[in-house]
């Protein structure tokens, strides 16, 4: 095949166009390497990349884009990118249709990362296209600026507010979703009252007066964020069903691992082993496990009792009539608090002083599943990125997996459309 019919090959496969065409394709066996030499050719005039007016040129410079491997060989772009002289902006570089600006690879090739990046952890990634951690998580940060600019900015009616552990345990972030979206919409550092009220200041002062309704835990800082910032805010605040189970599901686990100490020193073994059945949703344990677990929970041990009073609690949601609501709770929260259980009286404590909070999500069907949903892919972006090295990366990982935005990069629309 003549040499210019190569070269006009190559400039289809990677979807180059006018004026831009391939020169020279050269191919390394040593290095396991093809290098694609691009030039840009004089016609249309350049024109500087900010203000795009037609610039006189400057002088050019060799810029360098790792692309899509061309079979096993790892494929690189070489371009004598121009540069001109603009009046208002200096000397710049111009675009270049097939990536972004300041991007060390194609838009194909950071397409491709991304796309890998939504089944796998940034290490792995880094390993299997040679590409050093930093690399990896600085386009997973470009992909998440893109979307964040990019995204719609309607303000939501229903949030849902989060706090999460990352790392050591006690490094957290607040992570607020939109409820209706199932799409977080916010990441903070912290679990702070500034954390929160960040939030709030982002979206505005008339949008925080659109919130209708505020999911989130007992957590004295997020309720005064919400109170110094969203008008109403106490009819508005619902603690749901997922946040006070967790919290009475602690307290079931605090008895049973203090009376599973008492009776080994009495020689008794009854609790051993048994853990899973008393934090275990019941709607989700098998014929077989209930009716292993019946003993158990129908005896008079302590655990027993915590149990029933949790499970009490989780049937008190769906009453619609506040009235019927209220009373149920009321007879709960008596016996709950006398049950000579400390840990489950300090959970009935909490929810009689935040009682409207409790009665707002009781009545209003917030939906419990979604704040669970978000929180369980929460902890499965933590766990996929096995090391997130710092803050910045874990906030960049839950945006990137969980805000439904619109990662790919701008150049991957205007030069490779017709691909
Ligand atoms: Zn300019």
């Amino acid at each position: 095949m003549p040499e210019q019919t190569i070269a006009a090959h190559w400039s289809q496969l990677i979807g180059l166009q006018r004026p831009w065409e391939v020169r020279e394709v050269e191919l390394s066996h040593e290095d396991q390497e093809v290098r694609i030499h691009v030039v840009r050719g004089l016609r249309p005039r350049l024109r500087c990349p900010e203000c795009d007016r037609v610039c006189g040129g400057y002088d050019t410079r060799e810029r360098r884009w790792r692309h899509l491997d061309t079979m096993q060989y790892r494929t690189i772009l070489i371009a004598q990118v121009p540069r001109v002289k603009c009046e208002e902006h200096g000397v710049r570089q111009v675009a270049v249709p097939w990536s972004d600006p300041g991007s060390r690879f194609t838009a194909l090739f950071e397409a491709l990362v991304i796309d890998w990046l939504r089944e796998a952890n940034v290490l792995a990634i880094s390993r299997r296209l040679g590409l050093s951690w930093a690399q990896v998580a600085g386009i997973q940060r470009r992909a998440v600026e893109r979307g964040l600019a990019r995204r719609d900015k309607q303000p939501p009616t229903a949030i849902g507010v989060d706090e999460t552990s990352f790392q050591k345990r006690h490094e957290y972030v607040t992570v607020v979703h939109d409820i209706e979206r199932e799409v977080v919409v916010y990441v903070a550092d912290g679990r702070t009252q500034e954390a929160l009220e960040g939030y709030y200041e982002d979206l505005g002062p008339q949008a925080c007066g659109g919130l209708e309704r505020i999911a989130m835990d007992m957590w004295a800082p997020y309720i005064a964020a919400t109170r110094e910032k969203v008008p109403n805010a106490d009819e508005k605040i619902v603690f749901d069903k997922f946040h006070i189970a967790k919290h009475l599901g602690d307290a079931v686990d605090q008895v049973r691992r203090r009376e599973n100490r008492e009776l080994i020193s009495r020689g008794s073994n009854r609790l051993k082993g048994s853990k899973y059945f008393w934090l275990q949703n019941p709607d989700q344990m098998s014929g077989s496990q209930w009716r292993e677990f019946a003993p158990l929970r129908d005896s008079r041990l302590q655990v027993a009792r915590a149990w029933a009073i949790k499970e009490a609690a989780m049937l008190l949601w769906g009453y619609v009539r506040r009235g019927w609501a209220e009373r149920l709770w009321s007879q709960w929260y008596a016996w709950a608090i006398r049950s000579r259980l400390a840990p489950i009286k300090r959970v009935a404590r909490m929810i009689k002083k935040h009682w409207e909070g409790v009665l707002n999500a009781a009545t209003s069907r917030v939906t419990n599943a979604r704040a669970e949903a978000i929180n369980s892919r929460i902890q499965w972006v933590k766990r996929m990125a096995c090391g997130f090295r710092n803050r910045v990366n874990f906030r960049n990982a839950i945006y990137f997996h969980l805000s439904g935005l619109d990662l790919y990069p701008d150049a991957l629309k205007t030069a490779h459309s017709k691909v």
